[in-house]
């Protein structure tokens, strides 16, 4: 790691820690919290309006309420090719497919890169979310790694991307601890494919006379030139997602954490609303855990749960807590 990191605090790995200390001190017993789903929203809103510090942490939930789905129409629009060659059902599962060689990995890889990443979202959740929170001192952990925050206008000073993002590479070793923006080459080996983008940055595929993907005209591989390496060590390049122990955290990734870190501890005593959205039950520990433990240890602070399926708190929690069953962007309108 870089010595320069290393005198600033890591929030990611603190707060984990301290999620992880208090979830083992609680019964288990989980509540899904009281009152009508009205009742439950207003109080939300109240809660928005009065509280002195907003922490906003989101999951993979809160773009799909975006409209940013892995399968569904996009998915047939801009990846049929690969998915009637290889099997693949869906983006998610296409990110790991063992691809035959760079060539063809990169030519998928760059169209899961662009419509998830550069193109804008079908849905304005984000944009609803920045009206609400923007006059107040607030501060997003996200596990997303789509760039839609920014996107949105929300202070990049104010976000911390804790698993990476889709517009950066980095080397698969790696020899060293820096990010690559991608957009340049992801760009071009998409224009190597056939596509085309458009005045909107929208990713255009060539189609037939019934409106549908061309595929026999689009190629699904990319050509070796654009095969991107580390221009350090000649090692390839891969994306900047969390996936194991070869994850780089640059120099943005550390001071963002640090001022995560910096904002819990300035806020710890005063009412602070911990505003959880799409974060799954199954990856509970980067968002979910360290909420519960700020929400235990504040008296003024307050826990609130949008999840589509998933509105739970602990038990010990319940009085602090508002859950609300429903798509985010849905209860946003409400
Ligand atoms: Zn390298």
């Amino acid at each position: 790691m870089n010595p320069n990191y290393s005198e600033l605090r890591n929030g990611y790995l603190e707060s984990i820690q301290k999620g992880m200390q208090t979830v083992r001190t609680l019964s288990g017993t989980i509540s899904r919290g009281n009152g009508t789903k009205e009742e439950r929203l207003k109080r939300l809103l109240e809660e928005i309006e009065t509280a002195q510090a907003i922490v906003i942490g989101a999951g993979a939930g809160l773009s799909t309420s975006a409209g940013l789905t892995y399968s569904g129409e996009k998915f047939d629009q801009y990846f049929g090719d690969f998915s009637n060659r290889y099997g693949i059902r869906d983006m998610y599962s296409g990110g790991f497919y063992p691809f035959p060689d760079d060539e063809t990995r990169w030519a998928w890889w760059s169209r899961h890169i662009y419509v998830n990443r550069y193109v804008y979202p079908p849905g304005s959740v984000y944009n609803t979310l920045l009206d609400l929170v923007k006059d107040k001192d607030y501060f997003v952990i996200t596990t997303n790694v789509d760039h839609q925050f920014q996107k949105a206008g929300f202070d990049k000073e104010r976000l911390f991307c804790t698993q990476g993002d889709y517009g950066l590479w980095q080397c698969s070793r790696p020899c060293h601890q820096r990010t690559y923006d991608n957009k340049g080459t992801v760009v071009k080996m998409l224009l190597s494919q056939g596509f085309a983008i458009g005045e909107n940055s929208e990713l255009i595929a060539p189609v037939m006379e019934d409106g549908k993907t061309d595929y026999a005209s689009l190629s699904m591989k990319v050509p070796s030139g654009l095969v991107p390496y580390c221009p350090v060590c000649g090692e390839p390049m891969t994306m900047n997602l969390r996936s194991d122990d070869t994850f780089v955290e640059d120099e943005s990734w550390h001071k963002a954490s640090a001022a995560y870190a910096q904002f819990l501890q300035s806020h710890q005593d005063q009412h602070v609303l911990y505003l959880e959205l799409g974060v799954g039950a199954n990856t509970p520990v980067i968002i979910k855990y360290p909420f519960w433990h700020e929400t235990l240890h504040n008296d003024k602070a307050l826990y609130a749960c949008l999840n589509l399926g998933e509105a739970f708190c602990p038990k010990e929690i319940e009085e602090k807590s508002i859950c609300i069953d429903g798509d985010i962007a849905d209860c946003f309108e409400e």
